[in-house]
C-alpha cells in the first residue's frame, strides 16, 4: 500500500466514525504538492481538490482538465485574482467581502459558469485572519444570493491554532444552522483539517479540507 492509500484509508475510517453515516465530502487540500500527487490521489478515488493560490489553481486545472476534478479555492482572495478563480474554481471558500461577491460574479459571468460559495466566517476576532465576525454574515450571504453566478451553499472556517477548538467548532455550527434557516441553498458546512477533522465532524461539519494528513508534508519551496 502507498503512503496515499494508507493515509486515505485511515482518514476514511475516522470519518465513519466521526460522524454515523452523514455524508462528508473530503476534501484533499493539494496546495504545493505536484500534479503528479494530485493524479495519484484521483487514482485512489479522490475528486475534490483545494487550492490556496491563483496561479496555482490554474496551472493545475489546465493540466488535469481531462480527470474533471472538482477545484475548491479557498485561499486569501486579492480582487486581482478574482478572474482567474471565477474562470476555474467550482467552489470558493474564503469570500469575505462585497467587492470579492461582485468581481467573482460579473467574472463568472463572462466564463459562462457558476460557482458554489462559502462564507468564511472569524469567530475568533483575529485581526490577521481573513473571514466576516458572525454580526456580518447575513448582509454578505444576502449579496451572494443576489449574485445570479453565484450559489450560496454555507460557511467556511479555519479556528485559531492553540486553542481547543471545540467551542469555536459549536459556535460555528449555530451560526450555519441560522444560515440554514433564512436561506434554501445553504447545506454545506466547511471546517476540520488534519489536526481536527474529526472534531470537527463530532460538531456538524460536512465538508472537511485535509492537506499534511493526506498528501503528505507540503513541499517548502
Ligand atoms: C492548507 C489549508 C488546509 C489544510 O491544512 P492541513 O493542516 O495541511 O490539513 C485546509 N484549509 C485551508 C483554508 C488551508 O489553507
Amino acid at each position: 500500500m502507498t503512503d496515499l492509500a494508507h493515509n486515505l484509508a485511515h482518514i476514511q475510517h475516522e470519518i465513519q466514525s466521526s460522524c454515523s453515516n452523514r455524508d462528508i465530502t473530503l476534501i484533499a487540500v493539494s496546495k504545493k504538492q505536484s500534479i503528479e500527487r494530485i493524479k495519484a490521489a484521483h487514482s485512489l478515488g479522490l475528486s475534490h481538490f483545494g487550492e490556496n493560490y491563483a496561479q496555482e489553481l490554474e496551472q493545475k486545472a489546465e493540466a488535469l482538465k481531462s480527470l474533471s476534478l472538482v477545484w475548491h479555492f479557498m485561499g486569501p482572495i486579492q480582487s486581482n485574482k478574482t478572474k482567474i478563480i471565477a474562470q476555474h474554481a467550482h467552489w470558493v471558500h474564503s469570500l469575505d467581502r462585497l467587492k470579492i461577491v461582485t468581481r467573482l460574479n460579473e467574472q463568472a459571468k463572462d466564463a459562462n459558469r457558476q460557482l458554489q460559495c462559502l462564507i468564511q466566517v472569524n469567530i475568533d476576532g483575529e485581526a490577521q485572519k481573513g473571514g466576516v465576525a458572525p454580526n456580518e454574515i447575513t448582509a454578505l450571504a444576502k449579496a451572494i444570493e443576489q449574485a445570479p453566478q453565484l450559489t450560496l451553499r454555507g460557511l467556511m472556517l479555519i479556528p485559531e491554532k492553540a486553542q481547543d477548538s471545540s467551542q469555536t467548532f459549536a459556535k460555528c455550527r449555530e451560526l450555519f444552522n441560522t444560515l440554514a434557516d433564512q436561506f434554501t441553498t445553504v447545506d454545506t458546512l466547511s471546517m476540520g483539517m488534519s489536526n481536527d477533522y474529526a472534531q470537527a465532524i463530532q460538531h456538524g461539519s460536512t465538508m472537511v479540507r485535509i492537506g499534511t494528513a493526506l498528501m503528505g508534508e507540503r513541499p517548502t519551496s
